[in-house]
């Protein structure tokens, strides 16, 4: 199981340079490849990533000498991330689900043909291969620079694949990849369903409920008065700069505290039940609406159920995803009965057939709870972790595999 481990470093400033060359190489080499592309297709003919690559290779002495000073995993990686960007592009062209674009894109392209790397817009990144680097203790080794301080050793244990630097608000992170030993243990926990909210962040038939967190408001006031500075200062001004930067972090902190709650509440989840039924939402519709306080608390359902699907695998457990049209809030838990004109102000739910008043939200938890152990024993096939499992729309084991890069509990989080 491949696992990775973001944690924040401490460069020096010539370190800090060493970093933003090699994100301006890598970017080069990717903007160097496309434009090489359009320009074949230009032409009437279909290049050849790989093709690309090995005359990257063959010219770059000559005409980008300066791209030696930095490591050569640079610019060698963008080459394939070019090629995934591409086969994507593909694969929803084939599909029929190219992204429908509002307005029409500056450079003629249809939306989802890979773009233009731009300093400003992107994150700054690059890509290490595993034998140019080396880990030891709170240091990475890199060549050409040295050792760099990391605010932390790496927690996990295994064969270390692979790593990446990028920039962040002003700070630089590196995100290690691990191939971890994993043997699943057996779960004993029982099953739970998962009503994901608004008001609430998630409430669980078990009776639990996980709150919004309060400090999450401070934290967008202080935001709110920092964007009205801002606009306050001519663009491209060096008090605009420090102002951007204060921003940025703002903005940074903001995401560190959701993804703190969320990681508390999947893991406590993930290490008390083998099995968790939760709603499979249509997020791409949802954003689409343009109610923000929908869109925000919509991000995190899609995290919500990224998180679960993959610490479920870790502990030997099952998410089971519930359709998004099965009717949990309009059902009663305890007869079934079916409320058709439930409206969404109605918080406690009152039983016309059997009598039984639940809070709204636990009324439809316990739906889900039941609706996920019923299409658990309909269709029984092996889950990816070994167990015997019943199986939804799509395979959620098979996509805890997918997620690599991501952090484990708390990965680095120094405000
Ligand atoms: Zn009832």
């Amino acid at each position: 199981m491949k696992r990775s481990h973001v944690i924040r470093l401490h460069p020096t400033p010539e370190q800090e340079v060493y970093f933003r060359k090699a994100c301006g190489v890598a970017r080069h080499a990717y903007n160097w490849a496309l434009a090489r592309w359009k320009d074949s297709r230009a032409e009437g003919k279909w290049a050849k990533i790989k093709d690309l690559k090995a005359e990257y290779n063959r010219i770059k002495g000559e005409q980008f000498p300066w791209c030696s000073e930095v490591t050569k995993c640079a610019p060698e990686q963008e080459f394939r991330h070019l090629g995934q960007a591409f086969d994507n592009y593909w694969r929803m062209k084939k599909e029929g689900t190219l992204p429908k674009l509002t307005h029409p894109r500056k450079d003629g392209e249809e939306g989802g043909f890979p773009r233009f790397k731009s300093k400003k817009r992107d994150r700054l990144s690059f890509y290490l291969a595993n034998d140019k680097f080396s880990v030891a203790g709170q240091t990475i080794r890199i060549p050409k620079l040295g050792a760099v301080n990391m605010t932390e050793a790496l927690r996990l244990q295994g064969k270390i694949m692979s790593a990446v630097i990028s920039s962040r608000a002003g700070w630089w992170f590196v995100s290690i990849a691990v191939e971890v030993e994993h043997d699943v243990p057996t779960h004993n926990g029982g099953a739970v369903g998962i009503d994901l909210g608004i008001k609430t962040l998630a409430t669980c038939s078990d009776g639990v409920v996980f709150e919004n967190q309060k400090h999450y408001r401070q934290t967008l006031g202080r935001i709110k008065s920092l964007s009205k500075g801002l606009s306050r200062k001519g663009e491209g001004s060096q008090n605009w700069g420090k102002h951007a930067r204060k921003l940025a972090k703002a903005h940074y902190r903001i995401a560190c505290q959701r993804q703190d709650t969320l990681h508390k509440m999947t893991t406590s989840l993930a290490r008390r039940y083998a099995l968790v039924g939760l709603e499979d939402l249509n997020t791409k519709g949802m954003l689409s609406n343009h109610c923000l306080a929908q869109a925000v608390s919509d991000a995190s359902f899609f995290e919500v159920k990224r998180q679960l699907l993959y610490k479920a695998e870790q502990y030997g457990g099952y998410v089971q995803l519930v359709s998004q049209w099965y009717p949990s809030s309009k059902t009663c838990h305890a007869c079934g009965w079916i409320k058709e004109d439930l409206t969404l102000d109605e918080r406690v739910w009152v039983c016309e057939q059997c009598g039984v008043i639940t809070e709204r939200d636990l009324n439809a938890a316990l739906n889900i709870r039941t609706e996920a152990l019923r299409l658990l024993t309909d269709v029984p096939v092996v889950a990816s972790s070994g167990h015997k499992f019943a199986c939804g729309a799509e395979s959620a084991g098979s996509r805890c595999v997918e997620s690599e890069t991501f952090c484990d509990e708390a990965g680095t989080r120094m405000l």
